[in-house]
C-alpha cells in the first residue's frame, strides 16, 4: 500500500486515511522505514474499511429541500428569495432567504455564517456548564474562539484560548459538551495520559459513549 510518510516529534506511529483515499502516516523522526511498513500492512483492513466509508459516504447538499444536521437532529433547508439574505430556524424547517438562483456553496455560507452566531451561545453555555470545578482549581475561564477546522473538534492552546470547531453545531449538546470538557481537562493535563483519562472518567463518566458520536472524520 502506497502511503505518504509524515516524520515529526513524536513518539507514536498515527495512521488516518484522508476522503480522497489517500493514506497518511505520521511518524517518530527516527523510526525504521521496515517498522513503518508493517505497521501500515497490520492495519490493512481498518484502512480499506476507512476508504469504504470515503466512496459511499452521502455528501452533503445545500439545495432547497436538503437535509442538513443541526443541533443533533435534522433540519430541512427551505429556500426562499429575497434582496438581502436571512437565515431562521423555525421547527424542522431552516428558511434561508437570499437572492436566487444560488449555488450551493453560497447556501452553505449563508448557514455557516447563521452557525457562527448560533455556536457562541451554545459553545459558552457549554464552558460555563462544565468550568465550576475547573475555576475552583484556580484556572481562568479559557476565551472562546469558533474556528472552521480540516483535522481536530477542539483544542486548548498555552494562552488561554479554547479553540472549537463550528463544525460541531451539528451534533447535540451531549457531544458538544464532550469536546467541550475534553479541551477544559487540558488545563490540568497537556497531554492525552493516563492522568489526563482518568480526569475524564471522574468529570465524565460517560464521555467514551459520547466520544464515539462523534464521527470520527471531519468535514471536508
Ligand atoms: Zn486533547
Amino acid at each position: 500500500m502506497d502511503y505518504q510518510l509524515v516524520r515529526s516529534k513524536r513518539r507514536t506511529l498515527a495512521l488516518r486515511v484522508a476522503p480522497d483515499g489517500q493514506i497518511e502516516v505520521r511518524a517518530p523522526l527516527r523510526l525504521g522505514r521496515r517498522h513503518i511498513d508493517d505497521f501500515v500492512r497490520e492495519h490493512q483492513d481498518w484502512i480499506r474499511r476507512q476508504q469504504d466509508y470515503w466512496r459511499t459516504r452521502p455528501r452533503q447538499h445545500w439545495r432547497d429541500g436538503d437535509t442538513v444536521p443541526h443541533l443533533g437532529r435534522p433540519v430541512r433547508l427551505n429556500l426562499v428569495e429575497a434582496a438581502r439574505t436571512r437565515v431562521g430556524l423555525e421547527h424542522d424547517t431552516l428558511t434561508v432567504a437570499m437572492p436566487l438562483p444560488a449555488s450551493e456553496e453560497a447556501v452553505r455560507e449563508a448557514v455557516e455564517a447563521w452557525w457562527r452566531r448560533l455556536a457562541r451561545g451554545e459553545f459558552l453555555r457549554s464552558i460555563e456548564r462544565q468550568f465550576h470545578w475547573f475555576a475552583a482549581r484556580g484556572h481562568g475561564a479559557p476565551v472562546l474562539r469558533i474556528k472552521k477546522m480540516r483535522t481536530r473538534w477542539g483544542s486548548l492552546s498555552q494562552r488561554g484560548y479554547i479553540n472549537l470547531n463550528l463544525a460541531l453545531m451539528r451534533y447535540d449538546l451531549e457531544v458538544i459538551d464532550y469536546v467541550v470538557m475534553h479541551e477544559l481537562c487540558h488545563l490540568e493535563y497537556a497531554h492525552h495520559g493516563p492522568q489526563f483519562h482518568a480526569l475524564m472518567d471522574r468529570r465524565m463518566p460517560d464521555w467514551r459513549r459520547r466520544k464515539q458520536r462523534l464521527d470520527q472524520f471531519l468535514p471536508e
